[in-house]
C-alpha cells in the first residue's frame, strides 16, 4: 500500500464572491477561527514555503486562493518551478477560463482542482449563493479537454442525501476525473453553519469505499483538517490513497485549513504510517541515510 502525502500554500484568502460560501471558513472576514485579515503571499514567501516542502521529502503540493487571484496564483505557480521539482495542483474553484487552463498547463500545473461540493443544486445554490455550479462544471470539462489531471470533491454532511451522493459519484466517473477529494464537513466558528455537526466518521469510510468500489480513481483524498491523526489508518484502509493539507514542522507560515483552522504534521503522520506498515512517497533524510 502506498499512500502520497499532498503539502499546501495557501496563497490568497481574498475571495471575489460577493457572498461566501456558507461552510467557508478560509475567505478574508469568514471566521475569527480561520485567517479573518486579508493575505496574500509574495513570491518570496511561495519559495520559502516551497523549499521547506521539498526538503521535508514531500513530492506535491497544492496552490490555492478565493476567486480573483489568477495572476498571483500563475506568479506562484511559476516561482514553486522555478525552485522545486514539486508537483503542482492549483485550486481557484470556477474561477478559470479555457485560456487561464492553457496557461496553467504551460507553466507546469500537472492537476487542476475544481470542487462541485454537491451535485444537488438547491443545495449548492444555497450554500453557494454567489457561485455557479454549472461554471463549475464547465470548468471541470475544460480542464479535461486540456489533458491535464482533473481533481473534483465532494463535501460530505451539507445537507446532501444518499442520493445525491450516489448521483455525484456517478457524474465524477462520467467526467472521469483523476483526483477524488472527499471532504468531511467542518463547522468554522462565525459562519452560517457554525451550529451544524461534522458527519461522523463511518460515513466517510462508507463515501470513501463507494467512491474506490464505483470509481477507482487514480487518487481519493482526504485533507488532514477533516479528519484527525486518530482516524487517518482507517480511512486509507477504506481506500483513501493521498493525505492532503500536510505540512512540515518547520513549515514557515501558520496553515489554517478551509474546514477547520489546522493542518496535519507530517513527522506526526509519518510515525503513524509506519507503524501500520503503510509506505508513503515521502523521501526523508532519515530514509535516504538507511538506503
Ligand atoms: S469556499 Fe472558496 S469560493 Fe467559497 S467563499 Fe471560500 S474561498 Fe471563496
Amino acid at each position: 500500500m502506498l499512500v502520497e502525502i499532498t503539502s499546501t500554500i495557501h496563497v490568497s484568502n481574498y475571495c471575489s464572491l460577493p457572498v461566501k460560501c456558507h461552510f467557508c471558513g478560509f475567505a478574508a472576514g469568514t471566521s475569527p477561527e480561520g485567517y479573518f485579515q486579508n493575505f496574500s503571499r509574495l513570491s518570496e514567501d511561495v519559495k520559502k514555503a516551497a523549499i521547506s516542502i521539498e526538503k521535508s521529502g514531500i513530492k506535491r503540493v497544492s496552490l490555492s486562493a478565493g476567486y480573483g487571484n489568477f495572476s498571483l496564483i500563475l506568479r506562484a505557480l511559476e516561482t514553486v518551478k522555478e525552485h522545486t521539482n514539486l508537483k503542482v495542483l492549483i485550486n481557484v474553484g470556477g474561477d478559470l477560463d479555457k485560456q487561464k487552463i492553457k496557461t496553467l498547463k504551460s507553466a507546469g500545473a500537472d492537476t487542476i482542482c475544481c470542487n462541485l461540493e454537491t451535485t444537488n443544486r438547491e443545495l449548492f445554490q444555497k450554500l453557494k449563493p454567489s457561485d455557479s455550479f454549472e461554471q463549475r462544471l464547465k470548468v471541470c470539462f475544460w480542464i479535461k479537454e486540456e489533458g491535464i489531471e482533473l481533481s473534483s470533491g465532494i463535501l460530505l454532511g451539507i445537507g446532501e442525501t444518499e442520493k445525491d451522493r450516489e448521483a455525484h459519484i456517478k457524474l465524477l466517473k462520467e467526467i472521469e476525473a483523476e483526483e477524488i477529494p472527499i471532504m468531511r464537513f467542518q463547522p468554522y466558528r462565525g459562519t452560517p453553519l457554525e451550529n451544524k455537526q461534522p458527519p461522523p466518521i463511518p460515513t466517510l469510510i462508507n463515501l470513501i469505499k463507494k467512491v474506490k468500489n464505483e470509481i477507482n480513481p487514480k487518487r481519493i483524498t482526504i485533507p488532514f483538517p477533516t479528519i484527525d491523526y486518530n482516524n487517518l489508518i482507517e480511512v486509507i484502509k477504506a481506500g483513501a490513497t493521498n493525505i492532503a493539507t500536510v505540512i512540515p514542522e518547520n513549515y514557515p507560515f501558520i496553515v489554517k485549513g478551509v474546514a477547520k483552522p489546522e493542518a496535519g504534521i507530517l513527522e506526526k503522520i509519518l510515525p503513524l504510517l509506519s507503524s501500520a506498515n503503510i509506505k508513503t512517497n515521502v523521501k526523508t533524510r532519515e530514509a535516504d541515510a538507511k538506503l
